[in-house]
């Protein structure tokens, strides 16, 4: 341990004499904290100390304190450990700051409170989930804690939408509700043959005259050994239907593909928790994993083209241990976009006029460290061919999913230089040091 990450843990104690820290000499706790990221990309790192706040009032006296150090202490930000971006939530040698114990959840006047966590998914009807915050309560650099809504520092909030760590330390969100009974939901499993129909079909869907604003399609052509499909990839389509109708027609070419296998057909009415958690990942942690992107517009052969590539990158790389992967499709309907200006802009840089945006999610997991090298390689050459191949096509969105990103992915960039600037100007007014830009190196940065 150098002796500046020492004087800083040791100033933090003094700053916060009942904090908890957790040090590698505390083998056991230590090490189920730093195991349980999902990603052991993330797990690979060893911090020298893991701060787990309680309240934002620690949260805003760790900022305080790690300010004079920023030139030589490094630190992250933690809350759930589900990003696989390598280093964007753990540092080694630095203090990772650990969310887990800023729980709880608030519903007043229509509103629900969180506490910390990250953010993710998003809806045809309801928009961006970023879109959909209505305050961010942030620890900034000075170690004061603001509000950020659509009346008090309103340019920290649209920056919020999108600027990832960039500018300070959330510790509550406040969402705007709406109601979500059951919906028809579940998934569809069935051979390579019928893709190129249901791309057709998905591509149908979203540039008709009159999209559903009810349905969320995810369509992935997938590969694993305990698929028991042999060495052959099978094709997945996750369907949500948010209302609680059986079967209804706006699913039915997904939902009928022929042939299936119907033994692992899941459509059934399930509340919104019972379609989340088949869709998790079921708490796993410390899987080799990663995730890549790139977004197209709704094509078919860009789609299809991208899926034989995806599958001709894959083969050298089949018997990598316990690997399982896929070519997943995640399409931002034109209404999901159009929630964007509505609920008070974000800085994504997705223009309404530009979709249906169809967003190609490379993911793999695999067992062994020592595949690390032949598997990334395989994801990075199909993506920049699949890149190339929308490209030459004149298909390409240029928009990375930060959610989705690998490090060589500058999902920043991706939002535009309008947007850039916008958090740029943020981050000078909010954190004039750059703490969050020296001291806080995970995900990307605005200089
Ligand atoms: C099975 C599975 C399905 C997924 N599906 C989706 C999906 O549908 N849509 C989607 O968007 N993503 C999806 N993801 C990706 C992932 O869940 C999201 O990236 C999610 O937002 C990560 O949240 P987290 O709390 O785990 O963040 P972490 O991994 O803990 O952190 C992620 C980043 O956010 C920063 N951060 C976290 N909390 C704060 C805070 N309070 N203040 C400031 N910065 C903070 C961290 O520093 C880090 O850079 C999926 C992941 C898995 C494993």
């Amino acid at each position: 341990m150098s002796a500046r990450i020492a004087q800083a843990i040791s100033a933090l104690r003094q700053a916060l004499p009942h904090a908890h820290l957790v040090t590698p000499d505390a083998k056991e706790e230590y090490q189920a904290l730093s195991n349980s990221y999902l990603s052991g990309f993330e797990s690979d790192l060893s911090p020298a100390c893991i701060f787990l706040p309680k309240f934002k009032e620690e949260v805003a006296a760790f900022v305080r304190t790690i300010g004079p150090f920023a030139d030589d202490v490094q630190f992250a930000i933690r809350a759930a450990g589900r990003q696989p971006l390598p280093g964007c939530a753990n540092v080694q040698d630095g203090i990772t700051v650990d969310l887990r114990s800023m729980t709880g959840i608030d519903l007043q006047d229509g509103q629900v409170q969180v506490a910390a966590g990250g953010l993710s998914f998003y809806s045809s009807r309801e928009g961006f989930i970023c879109d959909n915050v209505i305050n961010f309560e942030v620890v900034v650099a000075s170690g004061e804690i603001l509000n950020a809504n659509a009346k008090e520092n309103s340019d920290l909030w649209v920056a919020l939408r999108g600027g990832g760590n960039n500018l300070g330390i959330v510790t509550r969100f406040d969402f705007r509700t709406f109601k979500q009974g059951p919906m028809y939901a579940g998934m569809v499993w069935y051979f390579k043959q019928s893709f190129p129909d249901q791309m057709a079909a998905l591509v149908k869907e979203l540039t008709s005259s009159n999209p559903s604003v009810e349905t969320h399609l995810m369509l992935s052509i997938a590969y694993a050994q305990v698929f028991g499909n042999g060495d052959d990839v099978i094709c997945l389509n996750q369907l949500y239907y948010t209302q609680p109708v059986e079967d209804p027609p706006v699913l039915a070419p997904f939902v009928h593909v022929q042939p299936q296998r119907s033994e692992m057909n899941s459509m059934k009415i399930q509340t919104l928790v019972e379609a989340a958690t088949e869709q998790s990942d079921a708490g796993q942690s410390k899987i080799r994993c990663l995730y890549m992107n790139v977004c197209v517009k709704a094509d078919v052969d860009t789609l299809t083209t991208g899926g034989d590539i995806w599958c001709e990158e894959l083969e050298p790389v089949k018997d990598a241990s316990g690997l399982m992967c896929s070519y997943t499709l995640q399409p931002y309907p034109v209404s999901q976009l159009q929630r964007t200006s509505a609920n008070g802009g974000n800085v994504l840089g997705l223009d309404p006029s530009n979709g249906p945006v169809i967003n190609v999610l490379l993911l793999s997991y695999w067992a062994d460290k020592k595949d690390d090298a032949r598997v990334i390689s395989f994801m990075q050459k199909a993506l920049k061919r699949i890149e190339r191949n929308a490209d030459d096509r004149g298909q390409l969105v240029p928009f990375i999913y930060w959610n989705y990103a690998f490090s060589d992915q500058d999902a920043l960039r991706s939002y535009g230089e309008e947007n850039v600037q916008k958090l740029q100007a943020a981050s000078k007014k909010y954190d004039p040091d750059g703490v969050f830009q020296t001291a806080c190196p995970g995900g990307f940065k605005l200089f």
